[in-house]
């Protein structure tokens, strides 16, 4: 039987939220996505433009379909903790149901159980500013979009998880090592998405049988990066310096996702993987 999967993080196709999706679909997965409340209806018209047909085109010639597009703000966990200005919000007061735990809800009245969760999702208001100069409000909200936002969803949907599934979130290597530039908490919120892996590896594990990994990708030309401004320098980096000289595609995060997905993964959990043409394991750039 195919597997389900809910992507939480796709509103383009330029991400790695998108390029695992495609990874998982080519596998045999059936894909849902779930995509934050601003972004939807721009994602949803030009998905049924046809803006991305070329981008789903899949290695045996098929285009990936996406089942369901659910509206989803990982920041707020139910309708009790949503402000009245969010309320009010034209964006949002467009659509219904998308706080972490009604999302879980409307998955599990549609679909009854998934297989894979992903987490494929960051945002970081200061991340422009040095750790030194983040305010409290800044980097707590950094932690609550990026890392608490994988502990909900977790939460959340693993009473709906078969047991064997495999939970995913995308991490960065600014947790463990000086990396200049991702300011604004967010090397914090890393560590923390990090650090959740391991506990999280246990708990999952010991009470529903589910693997949880976290994939710590190099650097991609995505929207969420092109917010933070030093992407093309990262890239010419990693190229210059990494053992592996070539620009990272998403399909590599891609491919390792349906990996860490699959039953050839059974052993795995609570393990951050590398994927990032081994710059983590460079001392000094040569
Ligand atoms: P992306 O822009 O494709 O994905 C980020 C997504 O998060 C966007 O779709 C955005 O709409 C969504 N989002 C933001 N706040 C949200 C909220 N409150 N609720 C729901 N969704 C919300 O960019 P990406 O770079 O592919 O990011 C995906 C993951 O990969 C992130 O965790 C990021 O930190 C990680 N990552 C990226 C890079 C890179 O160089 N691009 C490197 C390592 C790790």
């Amino acid at each position: 039987k195919g597997k389900r999967a809910f992507i939480a993080g796709v509103a383009d196709d330029n991400g790695y939220g998108w390029a695992i999706a495609k990874s998982l679909a080519a596998a045999g997965a059936e894909i849902l996505v779930g995509t934050w409340v601003p972004a939807l209806n721009i994602f949803e018209t030009s998905l049924r433009r046809g803006k991305f047909d070329e981008s789903r085109l899949m290695p045996d010639g098929s285009l990936m379909e996406i089942t369901k597009v659910y509206p989803l703000d990982a920041v707020f966990d139910n309708l009790d903790d949503v402000p009245e200005d969010i309320k009010t919000n034209k964006r949002y007061a467009g659509s219904s149901k998308w706080t972490v735990q009604e999302v879980a809800e409307s998955v599990k009245q549609d679909f009854g159980s998934i297989d894979i969760l992903v987490h494929s999702l960051a945002n970081g208001p200061e991340v422009s500013k040095p750790l030194l100069e983040t305010s409290r409000k800044g980097y707590l909200a950094a932690l609550s979009a990026s890392s608490y936002s994988y502990v909900s969803l977790l939460k959340h949907f693993l009473p709906l998880m078969n047991p064997g599934g495999s939970s995913i979130s995308l991490t960065y290597i600014a947790s463990e090592q000086i990396i200049p530039g991702y300011g604004g908490g967010m090397s914090s919120a890393k560590a923390a998405l990090e650090s959740d892996t391991r506990v999280l590896a246990f708990e999952a594990g010991r009470k529903h049988k589910i693997r949880v990994n976290a994939i710590s990708a190099g650097p991609l030309r995505s929207r969420a990066a092109k917010a933070i401004g030093f992407i093309d320098m990262m890239i010419e980096y990693s190229k210059a310096n990494a053992p592996l000289q070539k620009e990272l595609s998403a399909d590599e995060v891609g491919n390792t996702a349906a990996f860490l997905a699959s039953p050839l993964a059974s052993a795995i959990t609570g393990a951050i993987i590398y994927v990032d043409n081994g710059l983590n394991a460079m001392g000094i750039g040569v």
